[in-house]
């Protein structure tokens, strides 16, 4: 008999979200992660015992439901740490700062407004929902690259109807939350006193269909279990996909990723006189944006993540650029922490390639769950997650 039910393979949101629901449906779960902590882009860097900072995802909204129900289920919803509100301004490389109001023509947009609401955002880019809805120029000046922070990638082919979807909001949870420990706390706390198995540091190597379900290769041994759910980056998941569902796998082959590369600092709190932000978008510079500490404000330290475009800067460039825009030496740096951060890149056509495949896996034993699938965010990967597992869930046990 096998020992579990369902193999989770991939502990990000995804994963832990879903591994946290067929548990609690009383399914036996195994969660298998690769690499040695839970989190995938959510992940917070410990430099010091009691300050953390954000190298990968940074905000949680209370529009997150199935998220934050789940930790409401652990009992640990009380946890939450609201995020002060602070905005996001451009800045120069000399840490000039601008508000995006001061880069918006007026008069370009109330020109364009009346006409850009009234187009459906379904088959449109961002560039053409957005730059439609408030002019090319406001597009260039302000929200392209406003976007680009966002998503650490160019926006302009982005499906639009990704973007600022209507979602029901929790009131018990903060609007703008992190955690103890930062988001990847959050995470963690999903799997702590879990009624499912992880473990961390085991790469999955290869997936094969068989009678009754499926094995599992990982680290040299042989894992089974009816079900499957696959919670890892898009071409991981087309690559065990290969073997036993080469039409899956032939349709999530090419779907674009991007790639950005995050560079931490940590200072004496003093030594910088930034202004506090939330974060910086660095239109003409070469990182997309700069997500900051400040919202949730230390007494001693201030933290800055840098997110590089690839391949532009080298290490010392990066600190010597992020230096000069905090008004500091790079001596100046108590720790300083790199990461490189993958995300789908989809376009409009994606999205279709995507709910054609959907709608040919009803009955299948496997969930696809992930960021490339209905939407980027935490909160985007959860709902997919909780619908997947209810579909698991309803297949003959
Ligand atoms: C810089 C950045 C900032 C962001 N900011 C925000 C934000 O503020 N708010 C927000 O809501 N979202 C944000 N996002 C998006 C969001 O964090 C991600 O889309 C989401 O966390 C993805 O979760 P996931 O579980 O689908 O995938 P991932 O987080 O990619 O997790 C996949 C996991 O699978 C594991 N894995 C891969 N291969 C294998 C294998 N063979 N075997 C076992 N495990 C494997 C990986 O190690 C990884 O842990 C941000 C993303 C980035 C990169």
């Amino acid at each position: 008999m096998n020992p579990y039910d369902c193999i989770v393979i991939g502990g990000g949101a995804s994963g832990l979200v879903s591994a946290s629901l067929l548990a609690e449906a009383g399914r036996r779960v195994l969660l298998l992660e690769a690499s040695g902590r839970l989190g995938g882009c959510v992940h917070t860097w410990r430099p010091a015992p009691d300050f953390w900072l954000e190298l990968g995802a940074h905000t949680a909204y209370n529009s997150y439901g199935p998220l934050l129900e789940a930790l409401a289920r652990r009992g640990r919803l009380g946890e939450l740490l609201t995020r002060e509100k602070m905005g996001y301004q451009f800045a120069d490389e000399e840490g000039r700062l601008q508000s995006p109001l001061a880069r918006l023509s007026f008069l370009e947009a109330a020109l364009r407004v009346p006409f850009g609401l009234t187009r459906p955002k379904a088959g449109r880019t961002v560039q053409e929902w957005f730059g439609g809805l408030l002019g090319s120029g406001n597009y260039q000046r302000l929200l392209g690259p406003a976007f680009a922070a966002v998503l650490s990638q160019s926006a302009d082919n982005f499906p639009a109807e990704w973007l600022f979807r209507p979602k029901p909001r929790m009131k018990a949870a903060p609007r703008k939350f992190t955690f103890p420990g930062g988001l990847q706390g959050l995470l963690e706390a999903l799997a702590q006193d879990a009624p499912f198995t992880t473990r961390t540091g085991v790469r999955v190597d290869a997936v094969q269909r068989e009678a009754g379900g499926f094995a599992v290769t990982a680290a040299g041994e042989r894992l089974t279990a009816r079900q499957l759910v696959l919670a890892t980056p898009v071409d991981v998941a087309a690559a065990l996909l290969a073997e036993s569902y080469p039409e899956a796998a032939r349709r999530l082959h090419d779907y674009p990723m991007s790639t950005s590369e995050a560079l931490g600092v940590v200072l004496p709190a003093a030594r910088t006189s930034l202004r506090k932000v939330a974060g910086l978008i660095g239109a003409e510079e070469p990182f997309w944006s700069v997500v900051t500490r400040d919202p949730v404000p230390h007494a001693e330290y201030r933290g800055f993540t840098f997110h590089f475009r690839p391949g532009l800067l080298g290490q010392e460039a990066k600190l010597a650029r992020i230096a000069r825009l905090l008004g500091v030496t790079p001596g100046d740096f108590l720790h300083v922490e790199s990461a490189v951060n993958r995300l789908p890149a989809p376009g409009v056509a994606h999205l279709a390639r995507m709910a054609e495949l959907d709608a040919q896996w009803t009955g299948e034993p496997v969930a696809l769950v992930g960021n490339y699938l209905t939407g980027l965010s935490i909160g985007d990967c959860a709902e997919r997650a909780a619908a997947e597992v209810q579909r698991l869930l309803s297949l003959p046990h």
